[in-house]
């Protein structure tokens, strides 16, 4: 039973004050004897940092490492990669049980399966709507539309008070996978009585409410009827009602279905399994697109984010296998473009354009939908919630603090704003009581590297002003034994006079070297460093950057 000493402390790991990377952990106990809970392990896509080399940021889980006698387990919202896209990477740090529902646990196990050397998950699977205990923690979870399948919201019942974990969610009356948001379930929490909602503050920049997904259906259904030639549609593979309306849309106009792409295939196939497709058509089989008329086809196509190995970019590129379009067809972009990769895209659509193909995004036609609330949703679950503590998570700083104007408006007692590492004790009394280590890891090939890992910043700087090496050979005298030799690596031949770059480096290097007195010059760290102090400063006269200058004193 809970002592008088109890709290219930929350704090995020990542997605506060960031796109991707979830993770938050609830705390039961006092001082430092706590026991963890952990909801949501993401990442977040390079792609916007300028991060030359590195693929995905992790969240730096060195505190769970700590803590891992004390978790007692991983809830995974939904399979969205900013939520569970760091599991197989990170899993085997914590070795704790991963609880998930049957598409997450699906679309995990296939993820696994396609990676070579992937860990072995412990997963456990939770029932949709289902509950079960994690040492101290009672979680129920709570279905919530989204675009995606068995998105969850977390009623988290400890001893100190009941939490809401919003997860992603949005409210839409037709979702087309029958999964609307609970609300009986939620407004029973508001009876029972909420001490904190922690929640999506994606879309709460915008006002009203978010179009339906059957808005989507009804216009995807009126474009590929009105299409005289091939369809191609690109979405988010893990978005099933989509892929679903673009069938019901092509079953309409009776076309059939090429499923083209890696990630859809897998998604095509998990969803079968779990009978997410009702009684629509099979889909068919790539190679079934060469043969089928173009007005009896539509492609359902990876690459919505101009992912240049993806289906889309490959078909673009006329450089698919089986699959091409000409002048006449219809490209259809049902996905929002994420931050970061709108030169990837255009890159694809003005391809596009250029063969003559017709391509219809978003921005014209309402052929996307958000799977995010807007505000007046953000209100709607305040108000059937009531909860007395409200935290805002998942989004950038502006997001946050729009969804804590919105909550302090609709009358929430306590609305606080943290970041990521912050430990914020949620009962009894709510408020900032901590630090903990919080931060981010890259991957980077094959492998992690801290963020304040040298490399990386060495390469960003290598990629903006090269790189010169200086070998020297010094005789035990100080004198030098030989001419030294120079590498410039990223760097311009010569300047604007027509002098070459390598000469001024010479010059630069042989100068320094003789100013040297003759004491120093038998000192191999003095001389590298003057001479990488002259190298540098002659390049940046003659070009205006400042290369890297790596200078190797050889003693002879
Ligand atoms: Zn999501
Ligand atoms: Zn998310």
């Amino acid at each position: 039973m809970a002592g008088p000493q109890q709290e219930l402390v929350f704090a995020p790991l990542g997605g506060v004050g960031e796109i991707g990377m979830n993770l938050s952990i609830y705390g039961i106990g006092s001082g430092n004897r706590r026991q963890w809970l952990a909801v949501d392990v993401g990442v977040s896509f390079a792609a916007e940092e300028h991060l030359p080399g590195v693929d995905l940021i992790l969240p730096d889980v060195r505190y769970l490492e700590e803590e891992r006698k004390n978790l007692v387990g991983i809830v995974i919202t939904h399979a969205h990669e900013d939520h569970f896209g760091a599991l197989i990477e990170l899993s085997p740090r914590l070795k704790v049980p991963v609880y998930a529902t049957p598409f997450t646990a699906a679309l995990l196990e296939a993820k696994c399966a396609s990676e070579p050397g992937a860990p072995e998950i412990p997963v456990k699977v939770i029932p949709v709507g289902g509950r079960f205990s994690a040492g101290p923690f009672d979680v129920e979870l709570v279905t919530m539309a989204h675009s995606i399948p068995e998105a969850n919201a977390l009623i988290i019942r400890t001893p100190c008070g009941t939490v809401l974990h919003t997860g992603d969610w949005k409210i839409d009356p037709t979702p087309l996978l029958g999964d609307r948001t609970d609300e009986a379930k939620l407004r029973a929490l508001g009876a029972e009585g909420c001490l904190a909602l922690i929640g999506d503050s994606t879309n709460s920049v915008r006002d009203g409410r978010s179009p339906s997904e059957a808005d989507v259906a009804k216009t995807l259904t009126e474009l590929i009827k009105a299409a005289t030639g091939r369809v191609a549609v690109t979405t988010f593979a893990s978005n099933v009602a989509r892929l679903r309306a673009v069938a019901e849309a092509a079953r309409a106009a009776e076309r059939e279905v090429v499923v083209v792409g890696r990630a859809m295939d897998r998604v095509a196939l998990i969803g079968r399994e779990l009978g997410l497709f009702g009684n629509l058509p099979p889909f068919r089989p790539m190679d079934a697109y060469g043969y089928l008329p173009p007005n009896k086809v539509v492609a359902l196509c990876t690459g919505s984010q101009g992912e240049p190995r993806a289906a889309l970019a490959r078909i673009a590129e006329d450089q698919h296998p089986e699959v091409t379009l000409s002048r006449g067809d219809t490209v259809i972009y049902s996905a929002r473009t994420i931050p970061g990769n709108e030169k990837a895209v255009g890159r694809v659509i003005n391809g596009l354009i250029e063969q003559g193909i017709e391509v219809i995004t978003d921005r014209t036609h309402l052929v996307h939908v958000s799977g995010h609330p807007r505000r007046a949703e953000v209100e709607e679950l305040i108000s059937w919630v009531k909860p007395r503590v409200l935290i805002p998570v998942h989004g950038e700083a502006l997001h946050l603090s729009e969804h804590a104007k919105i909550a302090r408006k609709a009358g929430v007692p306590e609305v606080l704003q943290c970041r990521n590492g912050d430990l914020v004790r949620l009962a009894p009394k709510a408020g900032l009581i901590d630090e903990v280590p919080a931060g981010r890891i890259y991957k980077d090939g094959r492998l992690l590297v801290d963020a304040q890992a040298r490399t990386v910043a060495d390469r960003r700087r290598l990629s903006f002003a090269g790189a010169v090496s200086v070998a020297l050979a010094l005789t035990e005298k100080g004198e030098l034994a030989d001419d030294p030799s120079y590498d410039l690596i990223g760097i311009p031949e010569r300047d604007r006079k027509g002098g070459f770059m390598h000469d001024y480096v010479h010059e630069a290097v042989m100068g320094t070297f003789e100013s040297l007195p003759r004491g120093k010059r038998r000192d191999p760290d003095a001389v590298a460093e003057a001479v990488r102090r002259s190298v540098r400063a002659a390049v940046n006269e003659r070009w205006g950057k400042k290369p890297m200058c790596h200078v190797h004193v050889l003693e002879v």
